[in-house]
């Protein structure tokens, strides 16, 4: 097999697809998992809680590749706060696992209940309950997903500014997983734009942290604690997020190089000189045109350029007014060139978002064509070059197919890896994650750890990290009832 770097649209169809299975697993503790049920039947009535037959099948996965799918035993749309918590305090009490769940497009298998325990749909819970446009906020139920916040800011001229690539989302995943996308490289990732959280704890107490404002040194802070914790330390209920006033000008800039090491270098001298787009996402060259060809788009790369460009990098610059839009553009063309771009292309505003709209669709093409696992290693974006080599050389190693697309702009770069046989599978992902690891990364940019990376994390992690991880969820959660088994 070709074992160099690919991306996804070079692979053609010959694919196979996965032949998924569910199971329902022996139930261990039903003397426990019964009396759950009956006491939420008397406390929420017939018909709300659904168990066996009841459960679509939905329930038993999220998006993850390769990961067994569980039907939880019970399920349980969750309508408010006070539910939730009535909830968790029995499930606490009689020590029945509870799993929470929003949209389920996780991509680590953070949303997968256990066999003998409760999964809390927050779908129902999705109202938006304030937008304040004058102190720049959304205050929202859990289950909102992005694509009702982003509706609901438009008629008011408003954004919610971090775009985690999948609309149908809730913003309660996008936190319990630190949710980043596209734009993190201008406005950071979830973690940077939550101002206020209510939570329910293991003991079923509703307990507020943060606000309507941008500032507090009041203790911990637990809103950030309970960001990027997979539903493992408390289950959110409502969420206050920062909103910014749409930008009036923007532009979209596709640029050609001569290789994928040209792009990569090139992207720290752009940031250093001071730009700060609000996308800067890699694609490889004859990956740009499988995904044009695919949406039926042109992007007027004359022929002679095309040929000569194995990389390019997508960059969208926004401003307030068009002057400055203007001024930047044209400095950061400028810088393009220096840095080695073989051309800069501005694009219309309908041909930018068909070309993110296909950018965004990688995924599934990746999983179309056989994938079997995803990763979403970050690295100091100064190292994107030398890890681009390394991976590279562990697809050589192990004469494999690997491809990439990435966030360039913050160093969070996807792979996917294409091998079926599940011990070399397992070495190519170890020393994957090896490689970003020595370079100053982590394990997961965006996605979580769950259970697809749990072996990973705490293989490359420091023991004394871990074990610290683990006293923070003993205090939170002491019979260890919130998503058993995930993260570590
Ligand atoms: C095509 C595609 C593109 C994607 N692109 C991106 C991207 O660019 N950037 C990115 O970051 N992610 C991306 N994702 C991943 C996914 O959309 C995010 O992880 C998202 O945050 C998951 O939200 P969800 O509501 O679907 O959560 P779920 O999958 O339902 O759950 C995810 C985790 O959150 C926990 N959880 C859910 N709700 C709550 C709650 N109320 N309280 C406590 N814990 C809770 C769950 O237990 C689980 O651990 C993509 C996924 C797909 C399929």
């Amino acid at each position: 097999m070709n074992c160099r770097m690919l991306s996804i649209f070079e692979l053609h169809s010959d694919c196979y697809l996965h032949k998924w299975r569910v199971t329902f697993a022996l139930v261990k503790n039903s003397d426990s998992i019964d009396t759950f049920i009956e006491r939420a039947i008397q406390l929420l009535g017939d018909g709300r809680v659904l168990v066996g037959g009841d459960i679509s099948e939905d329930y038993s996965h999220d998006e993850s590749l390769g990961l067994e799918r569980i039907a939880p035993h019970c399920l349980i749309y969750i309508h408010s706060a006070k539910e939730c918590a009535d909830i968790v305090a029995i499930a606490n009490e009689l020590s029945v696992s509870v799993t929470a769940r929003g949209s389920g497009s996780g991509l680590s298998g953070g949303a997968i209940a256990t066999a003998d325990g409760v999964l809390l749909s927050f779908e129902k819970m999705d109202r938006i309950l304030e937008i304040d446009t004058l102190n720049h906020t959304a205050t929202l139920e859990a289950g909102v997903t992005l694509s009702k916040l982003s509706q609901a800011l438009a008629e008011v001229g408003f954004v919610y500014p971090v775009y985690p690539g999948e609309l149908s989302a809730s913003i309660g995943g996008n936190i319990a997983t630190n949710a980043g996308g596209m734009r993190a490289v201008k406005y950071g990732v979830t973690r940077h734009n939550v101002l206020g959280l209510e939570f329910v704890t293991a003991s079923g107490n509703v307990i507020e942290s943060g606000g309507k404002f941008v500032k507090s040194s009041s203790g911990y802070d637990l809103c950030q604690l309970i960001m990027g914790s997979e539903g493992t330390l408390a289950l959110v209920t409502k969420v206050t997020v920062a909103i910014t006033p749409v930008a009036d000008s923007t532009v979209t800039l596709l640029v050609p190089f001569a290789s994928v090491g040209a792009i990569s270098s090139a992207i720290p001298e752009v940031l250093r000189s001071n730009f700060t787009p609000s996308i800067l996402e890699y694609v490889e060259g004859s990956g740009l045109m499988v995904m044009a060809s695919r949406e039926g788009l042109n992007l007027g790369i004359p022929k002679s350029v095309a040929d000569g460009a194995r990389a390019y990098l997508i960059c969208m610059l926004e401003e307030s007014d068009q002057e400055t839009l203007e001024r930047q553009q044209l400095r950061i063309s400028d810088q393009l060139i220096e840095s080695g771009a073989l051309d800069v292309f501005a694009l219309s505003a309908s041909q930018a978002l068909h070309l993110l709209a296909a950018r965004e669709s990688a995924f599934w093409v990746a999983k179309d064509l056989g994938a079997t696992e995803m990763i979403d290693i970050v690295v100091p974006r100064s190292e994107v070059p030398t890890f681009m080599e390394k991976v590279g050389a562990v697809g050589e190693r192990y004469e494999t197919l690997i491809t990439a697309v990435g966030h360039a702009g913050d160093g969070n770069i996807h792979l996917s890896v294409f091998e079926s046989d599940p011990k070399l599978k397992d070495h190519i992902m170890s020393d994957l994650y090896k490689v970003g690891v020595e370079l100053g990364g982590e394990i997961s940019a965006e996605h979580g750890i769950g259970t697809a990376k749990k072996k990973y994390f705490i293989e490359h992690s420091d023991p004394a990290k871990i074990a610290l991880m683990r006293e923070i969820k003993r205090a939170f959660d002491p019979n260890g009832i919130l998503n058993p088994g995930k993260v570590f």
